[in-house]
């Protein structure tokens, strides 16, 4: 019954989520242009038949049910009917007695046809509550606790030490044996293929997952003091981590209101929200909108714009300066941006870690690691090089300098590895030197 109700219930689910698809202007581009909504149409169809399909097996099933039910009941009644009139025709009960009986039956009737309708109600809700009990009991495991080691402060540095991590459901480890070491006023770059770890790692270092082997280290100056995160009260965690993830949510609220989210447990302040919007080069945009900071920055609203993906990574960034935190991880903040918007992201986060903050740049525009403190490159799940630009460029069969090499070629730089004491390679995207 059960399997029935959450595959009709997926059924559903899926039939409304298409339904989206095809209603909002976020997919119109591919529906009109790739035919999609011709496909999505069909599985719309195709979904409606199968859930029509069970519909009607429930309706018979229950028609069925009832008939079952009907007859025996008939049946009862009719043996029950017959033994009172016999007993009125041979005089063994009085006619009084014999109405009261009548009225005693179809009253008991009622009240029984009642209970049971009661208890099959009561069997549907205990459906619904099990499930309920199951999610809570879940959620109760998996909870975020609200206790813990207080963290050293200031916090210097997050040292993962031989960390290892397996998603829940999965048997292949993100993330193998990595040791990385994240400090103040430093900027640490993550490069590697898709699906090599970066984004699994900095979900580690933000306190988001927790290692399944080996430790993350919050640590005090010089290593005096330090907390695994493990024991570590996750909200100071939290409260020390800026983030700007690749698929950060475009809230449908205004453009202030989506700035200043990115301290939500704060009172909004406009003047930081503006300096924020500033440094992130989304200010004038947003002045210049007919509303203003009280533009809801998604169409369909009033006071609705619609931004470019550029324009929503630049107030995506602001969300993360907002935030203020020591400790910021952004994971491709610039791949929707033009060159200049782009390098001047890159001079922003670069004058946050000169402010004594620790930045951890996920990337592939190469150009802009080579300017990183420390460099780690990533391949299925473990460091295979570590170090600055220079020393990595040094390795003649390096992947980093492979890689280097290939995205200077693009753009028709000469690719010299850089030798330790020479002169930097020259940068793919400015063209100077780095
Ligand atoms: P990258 O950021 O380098 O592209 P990720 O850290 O996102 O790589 O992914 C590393 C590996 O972990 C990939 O093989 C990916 O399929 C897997 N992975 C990522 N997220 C999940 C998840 N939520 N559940 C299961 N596996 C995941």
């Amino acid at each position: 019954m059960s399997t029935c109700r959450s595959s009709t219930g997926s059924t559903t689910a899926g039939i409304s989520s298409l339904l989206g698809f095809l209603t909002r202007p976020h997919a119109q581009g591919e529906i009109r242009v790739h035919a999609a909504g011709k496909k999505l149409l069909a599985s719309y169809e195709e979904m409606s038949h199968q859930t029509e399909g069970e519909q009607r097996r429930l309706a018979r099933a229950q028609a069925f049910t009832e008939l079952v039910a009907g007859g025996l009941a008939g049946i009862a009644s009719l043996a029950c009917y017959g033994v009172l009139w016999w007993l009125l025709a041979d005089g063994v009960l009085p006619l009084a007695v014999g109405g009261t009986a009548v009225l005693a039956i179809r009253a008991s009737t009622a009240r029984l046809t009642s209970l049971v309708q009661q208890v099959n109600r009561l069997y549907e809700e205990l459906l619904f509550l099990t499930d309920t009990e199951d999610a809570i009991a879940l959620a109760t495991e998996n909870a975020i606790p609200t206790t813990g080691a207080p963290l050293p402060d200031p916090v210097d540095e997050i040292r993962v030490d031989h960390v290892s991590y397996t998603y829940p459901g999965t048997d292949t480890p993100a993330l193998r044996n990595v040791t990385v070491r994240v400090a103040r006023g430093q900027v640490t770059a993550l490069v590697g293929a898709n699906g090599s770890g970066k984004t699994t790692l900095t979900k580690l270092l933000s306190g988001l997952l927790l290692p399944t082997d080996g430790h993350v280290w919050w640590q005090g100056q010089e290593g005096t003091h330090r907390v695994d995160v493990r024991e570590a009260a996750r909200a100071d965690v939290f409260g020390q981590v800026g983030l700007l993830a690749q698929d950060f949510p475009r809230w449908e609220m205004t453009a202030a209101a989506n700035v200043a989210i990115g301290a939500g447990d704060r009172p909004r302040d406009m003047g930081r929200v503006k300096s924020a919007a500033r440094a992130a080069g989304i200010h004038q945009l947003i002045e210049n909108l007919q509303h203003g900071w009280n533009s809801i920055v998604n169409k369909g609203y009033e006071r609705g714009v619609q931004l470019s993906g550029g324009q929503w990574q630049k107030l995506g960034t602001a969300r993360s300066l907002y935030r203020n935190a020591p400790f910021l991880l952004v994971d491709e903040p610039t791949s929707a941006l033009d060159p200049h918007a782009e390098i001047a992201a890159f001079e922003s986060l670069w004058s946050l870690a000169g402010e004594g903050r620790a930045v951890v740049l996920v990337t592939h525009r190469l150009a802009a690691t080579a300017h990183a403190d420390r460099i780690y490159v990533l391949d299925q799940g473990r460091v295979i090089e570590e170090g600055t630009h220079e020393q990595l460029m040094a390795r003649p069969d390096g992947i980093y300098q492979g890689m280097f090499t290939a995205q200077a070629a693009q753009y028709g730089a000469p690719a010299i590895p850089v030798q330790p004491g020479h002169a930097p390679a020259p940068n793919p995207v400015t063209g100077g030197p780095h």
